[in-house]
């Protein structure tokens, strides 16, 4: 299976049928069961969708920082048992800037700096495309956390730093 990140920056894994019968799954789709030959896993979801239901799913789909635990122990799981075959991941994160994803425009109602739902005081989702290519754009480096909650209030800022440091990850400005 192929890893990937989806447009607001959750990860899904292209998977063919075969693959996806060493988690006990019969390469039907999960949400409109339709049989199929080839699918995407989504940790988040703890589903298998087929590609046209993935599509609309990776269109509607908001982030949410606080369920990242789910996708990370899904992930762990299918990973031990389905291996993976070619990751795009490296390709993605850093390195080449691909212009056409800065002029993406961002799903109505949510930020337009990271394409994610959330209130103005609060972080930028720090593990979006579109965030980490706008402010590549701008800055000519890759943002982290501690650029991403630069505009928040100091409780704010108090609040993710240490809920990211649960998570191992640590804040520094
Ligand atoms: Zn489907
Ligand atoms: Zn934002």
């Amino acid at each position: 299976m192929k890893k990937q990140k989806t447009k607001v920056g959750y990860i899904a894994y292209q998977t063919t049928r075969e693959e996806i019968c060493r988690l006990g799954g019969l390469g039907i789709c999960d949400t409109c069961n339709s049989p199929e030959g080839n699918g995407y896993l989504v940790p988040i979801l703890n589903r298998w969708l087929c590609p046209r239901c993935y599509e609309k799913w990776e269109v509607e789909a908001v982030y949410y920082a606080e369920d990242i635990h789910i996708e990370q122990k899904n992930l762990k799981y299918y990973e031990s048992i389905i291996p993976l075959t070619d990751s795009n991941e490296k390709a993605q994160q850093g390195g080449h800037l691909k212009p056409f994803r800065i002029l993406g425009i961002t799903p109505k109602g949510t930020c337009t700096e990271c394409a994610t739902k959330h209130a103005p005081e609060q972080p930028h989702n720090q593990q979006s495309l579109t965030y980490q290519y706008k402010f590549y754009d701008k800055h000519g480096r890759w943002p982290t956390w501690a650029d991403a909650m630069k505009h928040c209030p100091e409780e704010i800022k108090n609040y993710w730093v240490e809920a990211l440091k649960e998570h191992g990850i640590e804040v520094t400005a």
